[in-house]
């Protein structure tokens, strides 16, 4: 049996980004992935054609349409801006598994079948379909929705169901609309056709099977408010049903198991960040791997601490985010759809801004491997900020977070670039004189 730094289980976008980026550090991975995927459109925000052009992924941003118009029709505004591309989600992941597979992963076209033997410090132990087994020291758990989970938080459930339309209209472009059954996307590229995707209520569905995704496509296309525009839209193959509500699978970090994507925080596709939030939470996968894989005393807790406040915070921030923007849509308000959507999880701000400016111990993220740092909050940087003009925060402010720690004889640029961005925090009046260290506002005043 080959033993592996990390076995990779999915190799969907989180699961292909942490492979590559694992073996770049030095592991050894193996990536398990039925290329399975059911044919679909999605749309691919700025923020991750960036982030693929930034990681030297131009080969799988090129599956990408050109970006695309996209209009919004929700609460009653009507907005246009440039930007979405469109990808067909099997050609995009076979690109990111193959470039993990270039970087020197390699790739089992397989599924998982159940993890055998499992121990926090000595790894996993996996039969595969094939019936053969595999260990490592670590699982990356990027098996999308259909990752086992026997402690799921979620919230209200929605179904999307889409298809390529049989027709297109000539004018690439993606548009949002909200209904009061629920809200719709429409999706077209020269060379993708055309897609539609409506999202319901998970329980607003009368019968299985798809004569009831079809029955229940042409009832949300029949609605008054877009009978206008949506009438005559024929779905050309099958439909496809899929959960789209948010949910929160791995509350806790058990390891050796590092969930990623979807399998930790599967997003709300109406943030279009679901991508965005795959390829991320994969980069933040790797620091935790690499410091487990490095020191697993220490390795355990910051793990465990780094991913309660990367991983569960998003899940609340999205839920609070997702809240507010259904609550936007106030035409619908009385609409049980949005009634239920608007009220969960709670009335708590989704970005919590901190009242006072404080130095907080937290982990972070430093040479690709996780480090306990003081950092500094104030109501600009409620994530707290570890590093300024490339010096530790620590290094220029004391435990308080008021007082500058002493300042050297000769100041270097970066010191005084550190100042400058201070004073623009309220902190000392920018200047590295060595009388400058009292502050201009105190913990209470900033
Ligand atoms: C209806 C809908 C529309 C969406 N639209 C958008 C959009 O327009 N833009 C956007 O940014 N996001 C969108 N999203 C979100 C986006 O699809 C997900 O965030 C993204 O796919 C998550 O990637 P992932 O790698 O975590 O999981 P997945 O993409 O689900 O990948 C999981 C992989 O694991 C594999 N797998 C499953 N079980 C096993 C097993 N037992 N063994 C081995 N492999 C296994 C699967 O075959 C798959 O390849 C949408 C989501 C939905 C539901």
């Amino acid at each position: 049996m080959t033993y592996y730094d990390c076995v990779v289980a999915g190799g969907g976008p989180a699961g292909a980004f942490a492979a590559r980026e694992l073996v770049r550090a030095g592991c050894t991975v193996l990536i398990v992935d039925p290329a399975a995927g059911r044919p679909r459109l999605e749309g691919l925000s700025t923020r991750v054609a960036q982030l693929l052009k930034a990681r030297g992924l131009e080969a799988v941003l090129a599956t990408a349409s050109a970006p695309c118009p996209r209009s919004v029709d929700w609460a009653g505004l009507k907005r246009s801006a440039n930007g979405e591309r469109l990808v067909r989600r099997p050609a995009f992941d076979a690109a990111l598994r193959q470039a993990a597979v270039d970087a020197g992963a390699e790739l089992i076209e397989g599924r998982i079948g159940r993890i055998e033997k499992t121990h926090p410090e000595q790894g996993v132990v996996l039969k595969l379909s094939s019936g053969d087994a595999v260990s490592a020291r670590l699982m990356i758990d990027a098996r999308g929705r259909q990752a086992p989970s026997s402690q799921r938080l979620k919230g209200p459930q929605t179904l999307s169901i889409s298809g390529l339309l049989d027709s297109v209209s000539g004018t690439p472009g993606t548009h949002v609309a909200a209904t009061p059954e629920g809200w719709l996307w429409l999706a077209e590229a020269p060379g993708f056709g055309r897609w539609l995707q409506i999202s319901v209520d998970a329980d607003d569905l009368g019968g299985a099977g798809e004569a009831a995704l079809q029955e229940r496509v042409n009832r949300f296309l029949t609605q008054p408010c877009l009978t206008e525009d949506m009438g005559g839209l024929n779905v050309q193959n099958k439909l496809l049903a899929r959960a789209a509500g948010l949910v929160l699978s791995a509350p806790e970090l058990t390891l050796p198991v590092i969930p990623a994507g979807d399998a930790a925080v599967a997003i709300d596709p109406l943030s279009g960040h679901g991508l965005f939030w795959a390829l991320s939470s994969a980069l933040a996968a790797v620091p935790m791997a690499l410091t487990v894989l490095d020191n697993p005393k220490p390795g355990v807790d910051l793990a465990a601490r780094f991913y309660r406040a990367r991983v569960v915070e998003t899940f609340w921030r999205q839920a609070r985010v997702g809240r507010d923007f259904y609550r936007l849509e106030r035409r619908l308000a009385a609409e049980p759809f949005w009634r239920r959507r608007a009220a969960w999880p709670d009335d708590q701000p989704s970005h919590a801004v901190p009242n006072s400016v404080r130095m907080e111990t937290r982990v972070v993220v430093e040479d690709n491997r996780l480090v306990e740092r003081d950092v500094l909050i104030t109501p600009l940087d409620p994530d707290g900020v570890a590093f300024v003009a490339g010096l530790p925060v620590g290094d220029l402010i004391d435990a308080s977070g008021t007082r500058a720690k002493p300042i050297p004889d000769t100041p270097s640029p970066a010191f005084q670039a550190a100042f400058q961005w201070l004073a623009s925090r309220g902190l000392f009046n920018g200047s590295t004189s060595r009388n400058a260290h009292q502050p201009t506002r105190t913990r209470e005043t900033a």
